[in-house]
């Protein structure tokens, strides 16, 4: 591992895919973190052209930054599809600098997007383990989760519902039937009869609460009132 100045607001640590780079020190957003560097390839040379490897920095059609030198601590910088810095390239110049789009607090990983070529060709197959990522696939699950408890669920009350209805076509209780089914329909019924019942029987109950003793007598007299 290269040596790393304690001046350096970073230092290189484990990271969920193997090593990554941390802040040591606040890292104010817009700050320039690191230079990403390397030898400069021409791709109109085979020799150059030949070259295959996972740090290789594009700059343009025609130039690219060989960034696997060990002293090229940008290259410990993981990917992440939601990053606190991003790469800023000036191709004229052949440079690439690492720089902060958020305020980085001590402690957290210093992450920039590689770009689509790059997710597609080595993160794409494997799976991103970015956060961003793992958070989807976490509320993806979860979402999975609660489907499958919402159908079980459903099969259940179905399997229920059918329990009941063979209950009840056994006979054993035609009222269960008629609760079951809604209540609505019983009080339909009762309404059907004319209001005058139903008054009367509400009145009898109404005046069988407040003279609690006399129940009886309490409903002759409303009845006939
Ligand atoms: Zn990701």
């Amino acid at each position: 591992m290269p040596a790393i100045s304690s001046k350096k607001p970073y230092r290189i640590g484990r990271s969920r895919t193997g090593l990554g780079l941390f802040a040591t020190k606040p890292i104010e957003k817009g700050a320039k973190i690191v230079r990403y560097f390397g030898p400069i390839l021409d791709s109109r040379k085979k020799k150059d052209d030949a070259i295959e490897n996972k740090y290789l920095f594009e700059l343009n059609g025609r130039w690219t930054i060989d960034g696997s030198v060990r002293e090229n601590i940008a290259r410990y910088i993981n990917h992440a599809c939601k990053p606190n810095a991003e790469s800023d390239v000036s191709p004229r110049k052949r440079k690439v600098v690492i720089r902060a789009i958020k305020n980085i607090e001590p402690g957290q990983e210093i992450n920039y997007d590689y770009g689509t070529d790059y997710f597609k060709a080595y993160l794409k197959p494997i799976g991103c383990k970015c956060d961003a990522c793992e958070k989807k696939r976490k509320k993806k699950r979860a979402e999975a989760r609660a489907e499958r408890l919402r159908l079980k669920a459903k099969a259940e009350k179905r399997a229920l519902k059918k329990a009941e209805k063979q209950a009840a076509k056994a006979g054993q209780k035609p009222r269960q039937k008629l609760n079951g089914k809604s209540n609505g329909a019983k009080l339909n019924g009762l309404n059907g009869h004319g209001g005058k019942s139903t008054a009367s029987k509400m009145i009898a109950v109404k005046s069988g609460i407040s003279a609690k003793p006399k129940g009886k007598q309490g409903r002759e007299v409303s009845a006939s009132a």
